[in-house]
């Protein structure tokens, strides 16, 4: 039996698995569906991870993660897990995708979440070159520029007020004329000179050149469109928690969750479960960045063993 199982190997999970094994838990597997390093992978560039100066990528940041972690131990199996169950006796079974299965004394859960993408033309082609679903990472390539948010959400509002910090204008385009977002955000946003809202408007397009985004069309309901220059486009259109694998077979949680799929825990990374965790962009009020994923890994994993030991 597995002191410890870590689902999920991006960077909440691949920290999870440092701390636990360094911190002298004995047999600990981390399973990751596919290659180790996390979403983060997916970037050409990070500047805010802390300490890392010049320019790096996300897969050149990850590269070394794995082998640290396997230096003090780290068992690492690329399987799916499909599910997470707890037996009477509190021992957890993880369920692989094969239908093979082991058990573990704790769990730390660190799967991530997968923004939505909103669906228009040149969304994909332009991802990472003008197109992001990152303020925080990305706003800053942008400072002193225009940029466009495109959401009427809790998370495109706030991130449109982040954006209006860095930016010399934001274009607030929404579908709709009214927000879902909290009434003290769409007042703070209203009340902001320097974003623009553009409503009842659908994007259509991001058009570009060989060096990336130079402008969206929208469509507005009335029929007629609209071409905004900008060389940013942020959507915030939701998230998709990755959350199966803690979906019984009755079609319950195995823990609590909030009404959008997150996994509810305390500051120690615990859940409603003993000896299950979370980590990383899975949990609620995650602020989806690499160092609090890593912070949060290293928070569960001291847990874990704590956990582990006291049982
Ligand atoms: P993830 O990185 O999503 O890792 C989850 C892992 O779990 C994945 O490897 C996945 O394959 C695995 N997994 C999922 N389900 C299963 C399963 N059922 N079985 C086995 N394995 C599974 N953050 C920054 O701080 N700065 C940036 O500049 C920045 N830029 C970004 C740019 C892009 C394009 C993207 C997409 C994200 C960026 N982020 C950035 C955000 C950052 O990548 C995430 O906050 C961070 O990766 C979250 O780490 P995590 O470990 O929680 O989840
Ligand atoms: P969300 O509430 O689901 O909002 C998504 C927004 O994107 C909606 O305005 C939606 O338009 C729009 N949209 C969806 N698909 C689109 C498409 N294909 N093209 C154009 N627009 C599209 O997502 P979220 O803002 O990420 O928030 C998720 C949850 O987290 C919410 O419950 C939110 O309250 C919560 N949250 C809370 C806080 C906070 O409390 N501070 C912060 C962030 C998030 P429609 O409105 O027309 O559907």
């Amino acid at each position: 039996m597995l002191d410890c199982a870590i689902i999920g190997g991006g960077p909440a999970g691949l920290t999870a698995g440092l701390y636990t094994t360094r911190g002298g838990l004995a047999d600990v597997t981390m399973f990751e569906k596919g290659m180790p390093g996390g979403q983060i992978t997916m970037s050409s560039e990070i500047e805010n991870y802390p300490g890392v100066t010049g320019h790096i990528s996300g897969m050149d940041l990850m590269i070394p993660w794995p082998e640290q972690c396997q230096k003090f131990g780290l068992k690492h199996e690329m399987a799916e897990v499909v599910r997470v169950s707890r037996g009477a006796e509190g021992i957890f079974t993880v369920h692989k995708g094969d239908g093979s299965s082991v058990e573990a004394k704790s769990v730390i859960v660190c799967t991530g979440s997968t923004p939505k993408r909103a669906g228009f033309i040149g969304e994909d082609v332009f991802f990472g070159r003008g197109v992001s679903t990152c303020a925080t990472c990305d706003g800053f390539f942008y400072k002193g520029k225009e940029v466009a948010v495109i959401g009427g959400g809790d998370t495109a509002l706030e991130e449109a007020l982040y954006l209006a910090k860095i930016c010399a204008k934001v274009y607030l385009i929404h579908r709709r004329d009214t927000f879902r977002a909290a009434p003290s955000t769409i007042e703070r946003v209203k009340n902001t000179e320097s974003i623009e809202l553009v409503l009842n408007a659908t994007p259509e397009e991001v058009v570009g050149d060989a060096s990336g985004v130079t402008g969206i069309r929208v469509a507005f309901a009335e029929g007629t469109t609209r071409h905004i220059d900008v060389p940013g486009v942020f959507t915030f259109v939701g998230y998709n928690v990755n959350n199966q694998v803690l979906i019984q077979e009755d079609g319950s949680f195995l823990c609590d969750m909030t009404p959008w799929g997150e996994v509810k825990v305390d500051l120690s990374m615990k859940t409603s479960v003993p000896g299950l965790f979370a980590a990383g962009d899975m949990r609620e009020q995650a602020p989806k960045q690499v160092v609090c994923a890593a912070g949060d890994g290293a928070v569960a994993a001291l847990q874990a063993i704590a956990y582990v030991d006291h049982h």
